[in-house]
């Protein structure tokens, strides 16, 4: 018999992920620079500065009673609301713990070793993770003006490529594809590849889209078999603590998907948060507006002090600053967090959520303040 081996023992394909950064917590900064919590301004994490809806919270104390037991593991009503707002029979909706969960769940279902994943460079750093941690091999395109390079990401599929991941818009660089560049990607992809090759769609962002921008991407999922739409209740609803996102694809990629879902993936207070989230056509309409308004702030700033930006298509904006980690920590002991993006290939650039007016206002005077000394 051979000698037990007693060291921990992982595959080298866990072994060499780079773990997520997150955007730093407001008491962690506290903790760190003795700094009073209440004038910290968080402009880190592309969290909705309105907070959570009221209705929201009127739902979640409703449903507190039934916390005894385990969450609807169908989640029955959010999916008939999800359902009668998108046009599509609850048997294409997933719902996900986060919309991360719904992009953990396409590489838990498709992806294994030997396989491989279509993303862009500056994308969003949880197409990596999900690929990685599968031990998929993951095939990175040349980003093309911060954005998505449609035509070298369809070149780059191969035979063993199983996903495509487009984040639209863009985290971190705000970048947009318009709805026939997508449509005709997807005609592309479905030429070349049939069914053998996935398109994740993810739209986090797509509430913050002006109107003339939005496109109907649940009329795709009726088109191509292998489309995922994913969506959040993080980013324009304002639950990002609660952790709700969803797909919408055909029955059978949504067959797969369920097969490795937690039972339980979405608790209780999450899923009655987000029927009256989606509900409140108010919220939506004032998210909508501080962050245009917020936008035109920040660009203006910008403008004014002369930095590069690239234009955003969502609730942030990636702004060129040369040598950010000092001036992020010139930020942080102003008390102003924002996010450093070196791990994502941008180490001149940082990404600055856009807040309420005071907030916005607070990161400007110190940037200012910063890059005058
Ligand atoms: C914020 C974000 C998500 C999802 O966040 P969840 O909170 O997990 O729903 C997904 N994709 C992109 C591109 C994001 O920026």
């Amino acid at each position: 018999m051979s000698q037990a081996n007693k060291t921990l023992v992982a595959p080298a394909h866990v072994g060499a992920i780079a773990p997520y950064q997150a955007g730093k917590p407001i008491e962690e900064l506290a903790r760190e620079f003795g700094l009073d919590p209440a004038g910290i301004v968080k402009l880190a994490s592309n969290e909705n500065p309105l907070g959570m809806p009221e209705s929201a919270r009127q739902a979640m104390l409703a449903a507190a009673n039934a916390l005894a037991r385990y969450p609807d593991p169908n989640g029955f009503d959010l999916k008939a609301a999800l359902s009668q707002r998108y046009g599509v029979p609850a048997s294409w909706i997933t719902l996900g713990n986060g919309s991360n969960d719904i992009l953990e769940l396409v590489a838990l279902a498709l992806l294994e070793p030997g396989s491989a994943a279509v993303y862009a460079e500056h994308a969003f750093a949880v197409y990596r993770l999900a690929t990685q941690a599968r031990g998929a091999r993951h095939i990175m395109v040349a980003a093309k003006d911060h954005g998505h390079d449609l035509d070298a990401m369809l070149a780059a599929i191969d035979t063993d490529t199983r996903v495509v991941f487009i984040a639209n818009p863009n985290n971190p660089t705000g970048t947009f594809l318009p709805g026939e560049a997508i449509a005709r990607f997807l005609e592309q992809v479905q030429q070349a590849h049939g069914e053998s090759v996935t398109v994740v769609l993810d739209e986090a962002y797509n509430e913050y889209l002006d109107p003339e921008l939005r496109f109907d991407s649940v009329a795709l999922v009726r088109r191509f078999p292998n489309l995922i739409i994913s969506r959040t209740f993080s980013k324009a609803y304002g639950l990002a603590g609660l952790r709700v996102g969803f797909a919408v694809a055909q029955p059978a990629l949504t067959d797969l998907l369920n097969r490795v879902r937690q039972p339980f993936n979405v608790n209780t207070l999450a899923q009655a948060a987000a029927i009256a989230a989606l509900a409140d056509g108010e919220f939506q309409q004032r998210s909508y507006a501080t962050n245009k308004a917020g936008k035109a702030q920040l660009v203006a700033a910008f403008d004014a002090l002369k930095l590069r930006y690239v234009p955003s298509y969502g609730n942030f904006v990636l702004v060129h600053v040369g040598d950010a980690a000092s001036i992020n920590l010139e930020l942080l002991k102003r008390g102003v967090i924002v996010r450093p993006v070196a791990a994502d290939g941008l180490p001149q650039w940082l990404r600055v959520s856009i807040g309420l007016p005071a907030e916005n206002e607070r990161f400007i005077a110190a940037l200012t303040e910063i890059l005058s000394a």
